[in-house]
């Protein structure tokens, strides 16, 4: 397809790779004052956060952040907010001070986002499973109803969370309003807070299913910066050329990961690590 790639240099790259693990770092520091909340999904989405944020996907002002003109991301598996808050705090949303709040009494960043709380880069409220991705599909609708499908909207969703029928409501609705200025991406670590996905209620064969769906779909490595921007420009592709598909990004993410103990556990799913544990993944994070 021809269409502009917007960073491919291994400079850039490398930047990129520093933002991710800032926000790795970042994530353990909040987690570990907070003594409670996930670990292992927020560590696994660092990657795709560094790119949406930092690689030019998405358009946003963060002293402005209800700039008519933004992007909007909703992350529609709420819990995972630890990694959205560690990655706004880092885009200047709100002071990073702010990230060692997390989950306390008054705190602006609660255990899920709560649009409550007025933090900045904040869209709506969500946690209840499977509904974020449905306000986010309203939002793309209002978009096109309005004439301003210059504007994107994300929906991030676990792969757990597929289990929820109202995601399927959700993407049958994006699909016959043909919004292409809606990107899904799915976390797909094979993970949820019980066991793995195909042991608990399989979701599978996603990439089958989102594509009877009607999206435009790809699946990629999570932690590649060369495949997220493979995902994100397909999207480009069907935003830009108004094409009538949504895309549905499947990427393939280790939950926990760049934490050698968390790596690939879902017992890491919905806990905090101990001081010592903490110590540890900073200084393999270092
Ligand atoms: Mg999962």
């Amino acid at each position: 397809m021809a269409f502009e790639n917007r960073r491919r240099h291994e400079h850039e790259y490398q930047e990129l790779a520093d933002i991710a693990k800032e926000i790795r770092r970042d994530i353990i520091r909040s987690l570990v004052v907070a003594g409670s909340g996930h670990s292992g999904g927020p560590l696994g989405l660092a990657d795709i956060f560094a790119v949406l944020y930092f690689g030019g996907v998405m358009r946003y002002n963060p002293h402005d952040y209800q700039w008519s003109g933004r992007d909007r991301f909703v992350l529609s598996a709420g819990h995972l907010c630890p990694g959205l808050y560690a990655t706004l705090a880092n885009a200047g949303f709100f002071p990073k001070e702010e990230l060692l709040t997390l989950r306390k009494l008054g705190s602006r960043l609660q255990g899920h986002p709560g649009l409550d709380m007025h933090l900045p880069g904040i869209e709506t409220s969500t946690g209840s499973l499977g509904h974020g991705i449905s306000i986010a599909v309203g939002m793309a609708m209002s978009d096109l109803l309005l004439d301003k499908t210059d504007r994107k909207v994300f929906a991030l969703t676990g792969d757990g969370e597929l289990q929820e029928g109202s995601v399927w409501e959700a993407a049958m609705s994006a699909s016959h309003l043909r919004l292409s200025n809606f990107c899904w991406i799915i976390d797909n670590n094979d993970c949820q807070i019980d066991g793995r996905v195909k042991d608990v209620m399989s979701v599978y064969p996603i990439v089958d299913k989102c594509r009877a769906f009607g999206f435009d779909t790809i699946e990629i490595d999570g932690h590649s910066f060369a495949d997220i921007y493979k995902g994100f420009d397909l999207f480009e592709h069907n935003h830009r050329k108004h094409t009538g598909k949504p895309t549905c990004i499947i990427a393939k993410t280790f939950m926990g990961k760049g934490v050698s103990f968390m790596h690939d556990n879902y017992e890491w799913h919905g806990k905090p690590p101990t001081k010592e544990q903490a110590e540890q993944a900073l200084r393999e994070l270092a």
